[in-house]
């Protein structure tokens, strides 16, 4: 599956925002975004009005960024999320969320999405004890998150087993640190997410 394989602290800079794309390294003072808060690029220090259209735009970029989605499948969720009930922002916001390489994240098995989109490609993580090597799976409440035989093998699991206990867990997933599985116990509200981008505006740079 595609995915960017670009420099991600240059997406940071250049949205002027901190995403969170490197797990560690984004708490630490090495952060680029820390050392050099002003977009990449020689003529970077020009100062350049943004239109309404490009605020827009900038919303949506931070949010592909943020969850590592590429355009066309982007646009799907927005397409989705209108057809759903509900406020249409809110339900885009959901559906990111109900990613299954967002959910190893949030379980606190991976240190950032980055990292979660891998162990699921790698084959380390199962859903209801099948194994599940789709990242943009979308899980279900009352679904069960753990590893597969080749996941608890991995030096990724002794990690993530050492850490899991110190990362903030969600209230809408149940975690056991001994078994190192979770559970999917409802759907996220959207004030419990944090994100960094407003999803209203994405609506209306999409409705256009
Ligand atoms: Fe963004 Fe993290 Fe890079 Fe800092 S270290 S610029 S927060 S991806």
């Amino acid at each position: 599956m595609a995915r960017y394989r670009g420099p991600v602290c240059r997406i940071c800079r250049r949205l002027a925002e901190k995403l969170f794309l490197k797990g560690e390294k984004c708490y630490s003072p090495r952060c680029s975004f820390e050392r050099r808060p002003y977009a990449p690029g020689q003529r970077s220090a020009r100062r350049r009005k943004v239109s309404d259209r490009g605020l827009q735009l900038r919303e949506k970029q931070k949010a592909r960024a943020s969850y590592g989605v590429l355009e066309r499948q982007f646009r799907r969720y927005y397409r989705e999320a209108v057809r759903r009930k509900g406020i249409s922002g809110e339900n885009i916001l959901r559906m990111l969320e109900m990613r299954l390489d967002n959910v190893v994240y949030r379980l606190g098995f991976a240190d950032s999405r980055n990292q979660a989109r891998q162990m699921v490609r790698h084959g380390h993580l199962s859903v209801n004890g099948h194994k599940a090597d789709i990242p943009s799976h979308v899980v279900k409440v009352n679904d069960d998150i753990g590893w597969t035989g080749r996941g608890m093998k991995s030096e990724l699991f002794q990690v993530a087993k050492e850490q899991v206990a110190s990362r903030p867990l969600p209230s809408w997933l149940s975690l056991d640190g001994e078994s190192m599985t979770g559970r999917v116990l409802g759907t996220p509200m959207p004030e419990e997410i944090g994100a960094k981008f407003d999803p209203a505006t994405i609506v209306e740079f999409y409705s256009r």
